[in-house]
């Protein structure tokens, strides 16, 4: 269900996503691509995701002056654009930084690209902007930094939670954590978290505060041992 609000900052309408409709709106673009993961195969290629979804690829540019990591630009036109800060691709420390920015930008695209295009406007009787839109993002990793906090700013919460649900599908991270279980049944529920954090942050390559806070939007990891063997 979608509920639309008229003059909403830099966006034309305000778009509302329950949690469930972005989990099922990255894995329609996962199933679109062909890039399902699989416990052999658990890394998500989110190149491929916005190339084959899209038929664009990133662009790069210095955007650390206007101190951010990543930018979605919307054109009148209804085109649309994705920049990465160059430093993430040159860098090879970055790699998972790269990753989530791509990911939170590709969200952009999904959940907000329509918002710019006439039909939709002219649904709601709202004048299409007269200007092009960019979107300039703190990314998932800036967000944490933040403690967390959007300031109302509901397109970055929207953005990273789809990161989250397609870098790291619902589907794939119970599967990984009911294994790392099995094979950790002697360890507390600490440790137990502890291992499922780490798993998941090599098995999918996002970092340990990403697969942190996966675990926690999906309630594994921190409830008590019975919770957990009925929530795996
Ligand atoms: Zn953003």
């Amino acid at each position: 269900m979608k509920y639309y609000k008229k003059n909403c900052g830099q966006f034309p309408i305000r778009v509302f996503y329950t949690e469930n409709e972005i989990e099922s709106c990255a894995i329609e673009l996962l199933q679109k691509c062909s890039l399902l993961p699989t416990l052999d195969k658990p890394e998500v290629d989110v190149d491929m995701a916005l190339e084959s979804g899209f038929k664009i690829s990133p662009s790069f540019d210095d955007l650390s002056k206007k101190g951010v990591h990543g930018a979605a630009h919307f054109r009148k036109n209804g085109s649309f654009e994705v920049v990465l800060d160059g430093e993430l691709s040159s860098n090879k420390n970055s790699e998972k930084r790269y990753r989530s920015t791509l990911a939170h930008e590709i969200g952009h695209v999904v959940l907000h690209r329509h918002l710019f295009i006439n039909e939709t406007l002219a649904m709601y009787d709202v004048t299409p902007p007269d200007h092009d839109v960019s979107v300039l993002c703190r990314d998932f990793e800036d967000t944490v930094k933040a403690n967390g906090k959007y300031n109302g700013e509901w397109w970055e919460w929207q953005a990273n939670r789809f990161m989250s649900a397609l870098l790291m599908p619902k589907f794939l991270i119970t599967q990984v954590c009911r294994q790392i279980r099995e094979q950790n049944n002697n360890l507390d529920e600490q440790g137990i978290k502890s291992f499922m954090t780490k798993g998941i942050s090599l098995c999918c390559n996002v970092s340990q505060e990403a697969a942190r806070i996966r675990l926690e939007q999906l309630n594994i990891g921190h409830v008590n041992k019975d919770q957990l063997v009925l929530e795996l």
